[in-house]
């Protein structure tokens, strides 16, 4: 553990409510909380155990058959990265493509010809760990569509940088004036933009606008108060996530999240009981009460969590750990000043932050979209003559100024409540999986070999065809030494 001195006051001042905040919660409160969500996921077959010595565990309570289907979960809370967003328009609730191929396309172009993505890419990946910005999803992918094309070389993918593309085209693929060849097959829900005019997230539906703002966003808009000063916070508050870690984003959707669940809890209360004298005693247990599903998930501070990136020597391990924790102070401080509110003080506090923020770092799963722009391509592709060659008088010349980036997947970063509490094994009988029907951010698994009622259901945290060494290197990170079967049998004796 790092110091005990905080620059953070609220630390000091809060410290008998950070304690109850941050007290584990009871197995009573445990087995209630994950059998209601069991429930409310619809899938049945699934019970999450918890023991002191081990934590959660989820079993399955039926038979699953190879391939079969066992849990789709939705998320708790999740953002797309930064630098993806001039990639991909998604929905910023439950992260569906939106608008049109055409919207698709011709945004992204039009913004890279604005030059944002690369700018952006570099910042992103600074020196600060994050497990979930180093996978390179779309070079994977891209073999789908070059093997066995011979139409499509990949060397037309590669020299791309320069956009041929007239600004007239793509803005009339923009605006929906110019339509391409088959795209009707590909249909994408209309987008609908912010309530609160921020024009930052456009979402697929108005039930996801207005979720979205009730759940999290009416705390972090920018649209509305143009001139205020904590507006301004926000948007350096962002502005800071974006060129330093995305994971403080998420943080502060937790606690907008935990206020406005506060609030929520408070009026309904309040219409209970209209003795208002009784409500300031009652504030605290109700603030326990809304931050009650982020209470399951936390786990260590983040700065005495996250793992020494390799190019730190283990000399510096301390100082490494204090920038950490300073980076997380500054985020907050700036926080605080764009959404403090009284009555939640000890959710601005830097331990809470700090905890809050770990259990991202621990637990936090990518989220992955497939491009239905990719899909796209690949119908075209596979288009039979003379179809294909019409078709691809208007979509070649996209294709190539899309270059390498054209399948480019929705990537972000979510806590998905039910899928973390499924421990690793390096012979897992279960992974995650996106079926086709399977269009939005929520974590879908399903069984990879038959699993009997009673055992555990397991997946794998890392890629589990690299020697025992290897994995065991990858494991570390997530803060764990893997004693699974497979790792029993291999270990060197
Ligand atoms: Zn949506
Ligand atoms: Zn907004
Ligand atoms: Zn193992």
């Amino acid at each position: 553990m790092l110091g005990s001195s905080s620059p953070c006051p609220l630390d000091t001042e809060f410290s008998h409510q950070i304690a109850a905040l941050l007290s584990p919660p009871s197995p009573e409160s445990i087995k209630d909380y994950y059998d209601d969500l069991v429930e409310t996921r619809k899938c049945p077959g699934l019970r999450v155990k918890f023991s002191k010595e081990s934590g959660k565990a989820i079993y399955a309570t039926k038979r699953f058959e190879e391939g079969e289907f066992v849990l789709k979960d939705p998320v708790l809370v999740a953002t797309q990265h930064s630098a993806n967003k001039v990639d991909c328009l998604v929905c910023s609730y439950c992260f569906r493509f939106i608008g049109s191929i055409e919207l698709q396309i011709g945004r992204k172009l039009y913004l890279q010809d604005l030059g944002l993505c690369d700018k952006e890419c570099k910042e992103t990946t600074s020196s600060f760990p994050e497990k979930v910005c180093t996978r390179e999803l779309h070079d994977v992918k891209n073999n789908s569509i070059c093997n066995g094309s011979n139409d499509i070389g990949s060397s037309t993918f590669r020299n791309s940088k320069s956009n041929s593309i007239p600004t007239e085209v793509l803005q009339s693929l923009m605006n929906g004036t110019l339509s391409l060849p088959h795209t009707g097959l590909f249909a994408l829900p209309s987008v609908f933009d912010c309530p609160g005019g921020c024009k930052e997230e456009h979402y697929c539906s108005k039930t996801c606008a207005d979720s979205d703002w009730e759940s999290f966003h009416s705390i972090l808009c920018t649209g509305r108060n143009e001139e205020s000063a904590q507006r301004d916070a926000m948007l350096k508050f962002i502005e800071h996530a974006n060129g330093t870690n995305d994971i403080f984003i998420l943080a502060a959707k937790v606690i907008s999240h935990t206020i406005l669940k506060f609030r929520k809890l408070k009026r309904l209360r309040f219409k209970e009981n209209e003795k208002r004298a009784k409500l300031d005693e009652m504030d605290f247990s109700l603030l326990l009460e809304a931050w009650k599903s982020i209470s399951m998930g936390f786990k260590k501070r983040w700065w005495d969590c996250v793992a020494l990136p390799g190019d730190v020597d283990p000399s510096d391990e301390a100082s490494f750990r204090m920038q950490i924790k300073d980076l997380a102070f500054t985020s907050l401080q700036i926080l605080k000043e764009a959404i403090f509110e009284d009555e939640c003080a000890p959710l601005f506090s830097l331990e809470i932050y700090g905890h809050i923020i770990g259990m991202f770092e621990l637990n936090n799963l990518d989220l992955v979209v497939a491009s239905p722009v990719e899909d796209y391509f690949i119908y075209i592709d596979d288009l039979p003559s003379p179809e294909k060659e019409e078709a691809e008088e208007l979509t070649r010349p996209l294709l190539e100024s899309l270059g390498d980036e054209y399948s480019v997947c929705c990537q972000g970063t979510a806590f998905y409540p039910l899928q973390s509490c499924m421990n690793h094994s390096c012979r897992p009988n279960a992974k995650a999986f996106k079926r086709d029907e399977d269009k939005d951010g929520e974590a879908v698994i399903i069984a990879v070999q038959p699993i009997c009622k009673g055992e555990e259901i397991t997946i794998s945290y890392i890629d589990e065809d690299l020697p025992y060494g290897e994995r065991q290197a990858l494991l570390a990170d997530y803060g764990f030494r893997c004693m699974c079967p497979r790792c029993l049998e291999e270990m060197p004796k």
